[in-house]
């Protein structure tokens, strides 16, 4: 690897910055965590850092507070859980520079756990300001990066402050990421299935392509089937569609060739709530009607994308296959979550939404590798550089 370990460092007596990501979801008061995955995610790195006798200052965002303080996105909810995680004391400080910051991190020894606040109250982070980034580098004798949902970011914590300090290395997460991540990039056994989702096509094209050159077969669900399906000329009625797109989908479509499997029947309701009185159509044979939406991938289609997963030896999905938040709507993302958990493949599932579906499922200890980065393991797999993790390289 091009950068160094926490592993290989001495931390001994040593502050230890470690840029971690806590952006946990919170209910509507900001005072309960809906899920700890992200923080239960950073552990390993916390407590070897601790058994190396550190004084550890964690900061993250959380949320999009728009450089400016807001109640909603405090950390503290954060602090109280990874304290009983940890089972010890997480100390929260008020801000994320400044200068009673300065004197509780001055006050910290060895075995001390110190949360900064939401690095996102102050816009200096994200505009990656170097007068933020040199104060957050003047608070520790050592970097860490584990952030990796974060890393596809150029920000003062993620990049700019590690031009300031005199050591920095990847955290045990992040070193966990990139290893199951640039497998699927460099050496995937094959064959290799790619499943992709969600609802759009943009944002997601660049890794399209790249999936379409490295892996065997890519599987297409959720709504950016309609605009791909638009784009042959098929009646999508109501579908959720990018008329912008049609283009780009058109020519993903010549590159894919075979390789690409589009779904070839939908679960359809005219509207999308619990209740909908829903109705199944043969895409090859029967158009969409007018007025109805396709929300969910059907039957013979699970059929098709199972058989092309259950022969994987390596399977990578982002993305749900239909609106699986609506129960009439789940079968299809809840059937491709067994379909993978069932593979003897090497599987890496990322973003928010697919990971929410395996667990929804129980399926979780089945997958070889959930990615706490939806958007930074897309642009990774893409064969974007990550600036967090281009920052570590040659320190
Ligand atoms: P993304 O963030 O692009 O991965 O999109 C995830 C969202 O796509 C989820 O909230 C799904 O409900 C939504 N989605 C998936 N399939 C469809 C569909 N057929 N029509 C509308 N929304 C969909």
């Amino acid at each position: 690897m091009p950068y160094k370990s926490i592993r290989d460092l001495d931390l001994a007596g040593k502050r230890v910055f470690i840029r971690v990501d806590f952006n946990v979801p919170l209910d509507e008061t900001g005072t309960l965590i809906t899920s700890d995955t992200r923080i239960r995610a950073a552990l390993p790195t916390i407590k070897l850092a601790l058994g190396k006798g550190a004084a550890i200052i964690l900061a993250s965002h959380l949320g999009r507070p728009k450089g400016k303080p807001n109640q909603k996105m405090r950390l503290d909810p954060v602090a109280a859980r990874l304290a009983e995680l940890l089972g010890r004391d997480a100390k929260m400080a008020p801000d994320s520079v400044g200068k009673e910051v300065g004197r509780l991190v001055s006050e910290l020894s060895s075995g001390d756990v110190l949360l900064l606040e939401n690095l996102r109250f102050h816009c200096g982070e994200e505009t990656n300001d170097s007068n933020v980034a040199e104060q957050l580098a003047g608070l520790c004798d050592v970097y860490i990066n584990d952030a990796f949902g974060a890393a596809h970011r150029a920000h003062a914590s993620t990049s700019g402050m590690v031009g300031f300090v005199s050591e920095a290395a990847a955290g045990l997460l992040m070193e966990k990421e990139l290893q199951y991540l640039s497998m699927a990039v460099s050496n995937p056994e094959r064959p290799y299935v790619a499943i992709v989702g969600g609802a759009k096509i943009s944002g997601k094209i660049d890794v399209l392509r790249k999936f379409l050159q490295l892996a065997d077969k890519v599987l297409i669900g959720g709504a950016m089937t309609y605009t791909f399906l638009k784009a042959q000329g098929v009646a999508i009625g109501s579908s959720l569609v990018e008329d912008d797109k049609l283009g780009v989908a058109r020519e993903v479509m010549d590159q894919g060739g075979d390789k690409l499997l589009l779904p070839i029947d939908h679960v359809i309701a005219k509207d999308l709530t619990a209740e909908s009185d829903t109705r199944l159509v043969d895409g090859t044979s029967e158009p969409i009607p007018k007025g109805w939406k396709g929300l969910d991938i059907g039957p013979r289609t699970i059929a098709v994308y199972s058989e092309a997963i259950s022969k994987a030896r390596t399977i990578v999905w982002n993305g749900p296959m239909g609106v699986f938040e609506v129960e009439p709507f789940a079968a299809g993302t809840l059937a491709v979550a067994h379909a993978v958990a069932g593979s003897a493949a090497t599987s890496i599932v990322g973003g928010g939404d697919s990971e929410k579906a395996i667990r929804a499922a129980g399926l979780s200890d089945s997958i070889t590798h959930i990615s706490t980065g939806g958007g930074a393991s897309l642009e990774f797999l893409a064969g974007e550089k990550l600036p967090g993790v281009e920052a570590l390289v040659g320190r």
